[in-house]
């Protein structure tokens, strides 16, 4: 019933640690921390808390030497939690200065994220390039060229702009800057090859703000190169406008094949958790048949047919008992995350709804006798009713999937 699309951009993957980008691998969810590197305790606390929500790769800042002298101790703290979580560093300006005083650190990482239009000025541009691709050749590690419209090199958009002025046929402004967003990533990528890196070691990406200009970039990057693709609206926002725009944004690009690693950059409301963003990441992977990672509550928005809250209520905390359970459930019982549960608010689409998922619940409406009937596989098993009707379900969810997922 929810398919995906068979038609996926082809790249070479790429191994990151023990997680694998490209090829035929999932589409894999990556997340970044806004903890100060330097602080070793709180960055590992929080990629931990990442990590366990879900994100497959984290990255973190790698600012300054304290920021860069921390990192083998953020490694060192996570393996003791137990955590093999790859590790991904973001150097802009200094890297070079930082892995060249630092080498634990490009150790300890398990790819270097470069942005060519922050490497450096003029003639060093070439030069301090050269040294952070040496530092991943010399340590085996994988490079992301990110290119962002916010830092585009400037020097290259001249060089472009220059070139389209003398053209018998200008292209607007617009296409220009595309081209130079996809000419970064690329030329960056042949030199990182020149210079020595496997073609196996590069992942592309070229992040915008704006939907449509990022569904050109891609769409445009992944017909000239097979190199694997980070997808990203960059600056999404916060809240509902960001969750919804980098929606639409990656939906459109995952449909048509295109991305082999997401993240969702949402701005955090104040005091709300980091993990939000690999959430949302999940779940478009998740609503697009691409990916499972916990079982889907199918529940209907309720109507003037449901009398108070308590159907809200129920469908939320049927939601939170399942991404509650998930860490225990997914290696004790794999294929969990493929169940559905429905929950629903009367009999109208209650029952017809609920023999189409795996375990449902249609709760009485207006009216109704208040009583909830439970179907499972269809087939209608028990009726519940009284005060302690959502206790029962979460505990008739737990024997289904005792009975029905095998212990790995
Ligand atoms: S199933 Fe019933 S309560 Fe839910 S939206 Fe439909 S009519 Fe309304």
């Amino acid at each position: 019933m929810n398919t995906p699309p068979q038609n996926r951009h082809r790249t070479a993957p790429v191994r990151v640690g023990h997680v694998v980008i490209g090829g035929d691998a999932p589409v894999v969810v990556q997340s970044m921390t806004n903890t100060d590197t330097a602080d070793a305790i709180r960055t590992a606390a929080q990629v931990a808390e990442l990590h366990r929500a879900g994100s497959e790769l984290v990255r973190i800042t790698v600012n300054t030497e304290e920021a860069a002298a921390a990192v083998p101790e953020i490694r060192a703290r996570l393996e003791a939690m137990g955590l093999d979580v790859p590790l991904v560093g973001d150097f802009h300006f200094n890297g070079h200065r930082l892995l060249d005083k630092h080498p634990a650190c490009a150790e300890a990482l398990a790819k270097l994220r470069i942005n060519p239009g922050n490497v450096g000025r003029g003639a060093k541009r070439d030069e301090q390039f050269a040294r952070m691709i040496e530092f991943a050749c010399r340590y085996d590690k994988a490079v992301r060229i990110g290119v962002n419209w916010g830092s585009l090199d400037q020097a290259l958009l001249a060089r472009l702009l220059d070139e389209n002025a003398k053209s018998p046929a200008p292209k607007e402004l617009e296409d220009v800057t595309r081209e130079a967003l996809i000419a970064s990533a690329l030329e960056s990528a042949a030199r990182a090859e020149t210079l020595g890196l496997g073609h196996d070691r590069i992942v592309l990406s070229c992040k915008v703000s704006g939907v449509q200009e990022l569904i050109r970039v891609y769409t445009d990057l992944a017909a000239r190169c097979d190199y694997p693709l980070h997808l990203g609206l960059t600056e999404a926002g916060m809240g509902i406008k960001g969750i919804v725009a980098s929606t639409a944004a990656l939906a459109v690009l995952l449909q048509q094949g295109i991305g082999d690693t997401i993240r969702v950059s949402l701005t955090p409301e104040p005091g709300a958790p980091r993990t939000q963003e690999v959430l949302v990441a999940q779940e478009i992977l998740q609503s697009l048949g691409l990916r499972s990672f916990v079982p889907g509550v199918v529940a209907c928005p309720g109507c003037g047919r449901t009398s108070s809250d308590f159907f809200q209520v129920l469908a939320r905390d049927v939601q939170n008992f399942l991404r509650a359970r998930m860490p225990e459930w997914r290696t004790r019982h794999p294929g969990v995350e493929n169940m559905t549960v429905a929950v629903m608010g009367c009999v109208v689409n209650g029952p017809g709804e609920s023999k189409h998922a795996n375990i449902g619940i249609s709760l009485p409406g207006t009216g109704e006798v208040p009583v909830a009937p439970v179907y499972e596989d269809g087939e209608k098993t028990v009726t519940l009713k009284g005060e302690h009707i959502a206790h029962e379900f979460t505990a008739l969810i737990e024997a289904y999937v005792e009975r029905h997922y095998g212990r790995s």
